[in-house]
């Protein structure tokens, strides 16, 4: 079935125009790769799937993206509700100024989560499916900012599935890190594939290859070809 499903989307930044009749239909469990060059509506595109973009003044939408029946635009929307099936991974690793531990439990302590042996459960299974159990189970109460940048990457990734969400958001996860920590991060997003539906950006057309069941190519704000990436 469909996990995201963006019909008809518009997006305006004051007059200027960034997104024009977006329709995607994303199977539940694929990767898609959002690509094209900058400035061409990418990073909107994913804003919009967790709603980051809402505090930008002048901000106005058109049209209808739902997750699963949840209508993300749709009246009285719970914005936090949403976010905690949208994990997001950013551009640069931004790892909280705490410890590993800290770090990736963090979305269950706002959630109100103080049970120990739930927070440890949750970080252990969240540092396993990012790769990074093996590597700082030693030393999960050292702060974050010593790890190395691939590290940190992984880290935020899993902080961003700590809360279990149906769908994780990239935004250029690699284009910060070196060759080798590009590679697994690749490598870790075919291990998510399928427990996870992934969205991509890239402009990184090997990358997308790479990593993509589904590209969508987006030129000055539409989205001009979207298929198969093979
Ligand atoms: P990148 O190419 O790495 O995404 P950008 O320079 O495009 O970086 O954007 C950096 C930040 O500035 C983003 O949060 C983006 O939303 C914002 N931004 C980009 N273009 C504009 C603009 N014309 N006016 C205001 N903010 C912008
Ligand atoms: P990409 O991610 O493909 O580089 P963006 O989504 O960042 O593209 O930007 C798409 C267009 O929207 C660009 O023209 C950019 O300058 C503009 N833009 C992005 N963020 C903002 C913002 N916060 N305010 C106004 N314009 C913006």
């Amino acid at each position: 079935g469909s996990a995201l499903d963006i019909r008809d989307f518009n997006l305006w930044y004051g007059k200027s125009q960034a997104l024009h009749d977006i329709n995607m239909e994303i199977q539940k469990g694929s990767v898609t790769a959002l690509i094209g060059p900058s400035g061409c509506g990418k990073s909107t595109l994913l804003r919009c799937l967790n709603r980051m973009n809402d505090l930008i003044d002048d901000l106005r939408i058109d049209g209808q993206i739902q997750v699963g029946d949840f209508d993300i635009y749709g009246p009285g929307v719970d914005v936090i509700a949403l976010r905690k099936r949208m994990g997001m991974v950013f551009q640069k690793p931004n790892p909280f100024a705490m410890s590993i531990y800290d770090n990736v439990v963090y979305p269950l302590r706002v959630d109100g989560v103080t049970k120990r042996s739930v927070l440890d459960e949750t970080c252990e299974r969240a540092l396993r499916s990012a790769a990074l159990w093996d590597e700082v189970k030693d030393r999960l109460k050292e702060s974050a900012l010593g790890m190395s940048g691939g590290q940190q990457q992984r880290l935020c990734i899993a902080r961003g599935i700590a809360s279990d969400p149906e769908v994780l958001l990239m935004d250029e996860p690699c284009s910060a890190l070196d060759p080798i920590a590009t590679l697994k991060i690749e490598e870790l997003i075919h291990q998510l594939r399928g427990h996870y539906t992934i969205v991509i950006v890239t402009h990184n057309m090997q990358q997308a290859a790479r990593v993509s069941d589904n590209t969508g190519f987006m030129y000055l704000g539409r989205l001009i070809e979207y298929g198969d990436t093979n």
